[in-house]
């Protein structure tokens, strides 16, 4: 894998799994089933009291996929397309790193597993039942139909909007509107089978363990990663999306990546828990173990927990766990809050855990690289700079690296170079990324992402290369 180009950093998922996931939080949470089954398990409500926040909410999400037009598979040999016409004339193709992503708990505040006492665990918490969602059932066939034309009346004005670019009519050439209307009735149709009923569960629900909390959006795109991976096992390497929250979550890291076709594992803090969630300690373990590697978002922005406020935990490393609470009144948006570099210390620091792959994808983000690289000479690093504590961290571990991810604008090759230059840890352990399909949404590529290849010709060869092949193992 030595010599052979690699994007570290991509996603093949798309509006549907998006859409998908938000029936799901949305379902459940008109019954008071969000984002466990509730003991105080309420009555249906009618449709007509869906809160304007959950529109909202589907909107936003909505408005975050906008640019995710394509089905996995077309994603990838989009994105091969692209860099076979770059100027970066490779000669084999792309090996490419497409990370799962959950937004299960976007709207999650932790007051189920307040109420609950504890954490929900491997075996832990909620029934059998609560885990998997099952079909929708006769009597409630009508409310579902109206709650789901409701939630696709928020996402069809998102489409209509990004069906004037040409990123958009290109992935959809032969294809017209009403054809995109047809794939949210789609991801409808399959919702009201459920995948829990037998006969009809999918590849990935019949490999998954029943203990495992699988929602459907989710759980899709598991399988439609599996399938790519089969197909490309020399050049789809993806990552499983943890949240410490999904129940059984330590089952389905054994299951998909110690023994599965997922390679890495991805963690999102910003959507609301922090890398010491004491639930993601096994998980660690197990990557020390089996040499898995790691990748945290890490930049300001993206997608960030919808909740004000956020009721979570904390386990130091003498197993010590403290209860910590996320108020955005007090200052803090969820990003700088959850997924700040320096939150990881108690996690490196720690004997068990300091050989761990861990790659700090995004580098911080453009705006904290570019202050970095423009800093006057003899000026100090700025304490609070993420890209300056990420190379800090490097320095200081083995197995950490960055990807720089999502830096889509005109002079960040430049800003890298000297970064690279002044710091040689970053020479060896900084890699390339694209954030393929996310980035689309950047005016600055004019919907081709030959352009973000472009933009990196003459980049140090190494972070094509070297870096992410050793830092995948
Ligand atoms: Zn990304």
């Amino acid at each position: 894998m030595r010599n052979r180009t690699i994007d570290v950093h991509c996603h093949f998922f798309n509006i549907s799994f998006a859409f998908a996931e938000m029936l799901e939080i949305g379902w459940r949470w008109i019954h008071s089933d969000y984002p466990y089954t509730s003991d105080e398990r309420g009555l249906l409500k009618g449709v007509g009291i869906i809160p304007p926040e959950l529109k909202k909410v589907a909107r936003y999400v909505a408005s975050y996929f906008a640019s995710v037009v394509r089905k996995p598979g077309e994603h990838y040999t989009y994105e091969q397309g692209c860099c076979q016409q770059s100027q970066w004339h490779v000669a084999q193709p792309l090996i490419t790193v497409p990370l799962m992503m959950d937004i299960f708990f976007l709207f999650d505040k932790g007051e189920m597993e307040q109420r609950r006492g504890v954490m929900p665990s491997l075996h832990g918490g909620a029934g059998k039942d609560a885990l998997n969602a099952t079909t929708i059932s006769e009597e409630n066939a009508d409310a579902f139909d109206a709650f789901a034309q409701i939630m696709k009346t928020a996402f069809i004005p998102v489409y209509k909007k990004r069906a004037s670019t040409k990123e958009f009519a290109s992935a959809f050439s032969a294809k017209k509107m009403t054809d995109i209307g047809c794939d949210l009735d789609q991801v409808i149709a399959e919702f009201k089978v459920g995948h829990a009923k037998e006969g009809v569960r999918s590849v990935a629900q019949r490999s998954v363990k029943r203990s495992v909390q699988m929602t459907r959006g989710y759980s899709k795109h598991l399988e439609e990663l599996q399938e790519l991976q089969r197909d490309n096992p020399e050049t789809v390497l993806p990552f499983l999306a943890v949240d410490p929250r999904r129940i059984g979550i330590e089952e389905l890291v054994r299951e998909q990546v110690v023994d599965g076709a997922f390679k890495g594992v991805k963690l999102y803090p910003p959507l609301g828990y922090l890398p010491t969630h004491p639930n993601l300690y096994p998980i660690y373990r197990l990557c020390v173990k089996h040499n898995i590697p790691v990748t945290v978002h890490t930049s300001k922005g993206g997608l960030l927990s919808l909740c004000d406020t956020i009721k979570t935990r904390s386990q130091k490393r003498d197993g010590t766990v403290v209860p910590v609470t996320f108020d955005k009144k007090l200052g803090k948006t969820a990003d700088l809050f959850f997924a700040n570099p320096a939150g990881w210390l108690e996690i490196l620091e720690n004997s068990e855990f300091s050989g761990l792959h861990l790659n700090f994808a995004h580098f911080g983000g453009e705006e904290h690289i570019g202050n970095l690289a423009n800093q006057k000479p003899g000026e100090p690093d700025h304490p609070e700079n993420w890209t300056g504590q990420i190379i800090g961290l490097m320095e200081r571990f083995r197995n950490v690296y960055a990807d720089f991810a999502y830096c889509p604008n005109n002079g960040m090759l430049d800003n890298i170079m000297k970064i690279a230059k002044r710091y040689p840890v970053v020479q060896q352990r900084l890699m390339f990324g694209t954030d393929y399909n996310m980035v689309m949404k950047e005016s600055v590529l004019v919907d081709d992402l030959k352009n973000y290849f472009d933009s990196y010709t003459g980049i140090f060869p190494e972070m094509l290369t070297v870096n992410p092949a050793a830092f995948l193992g």
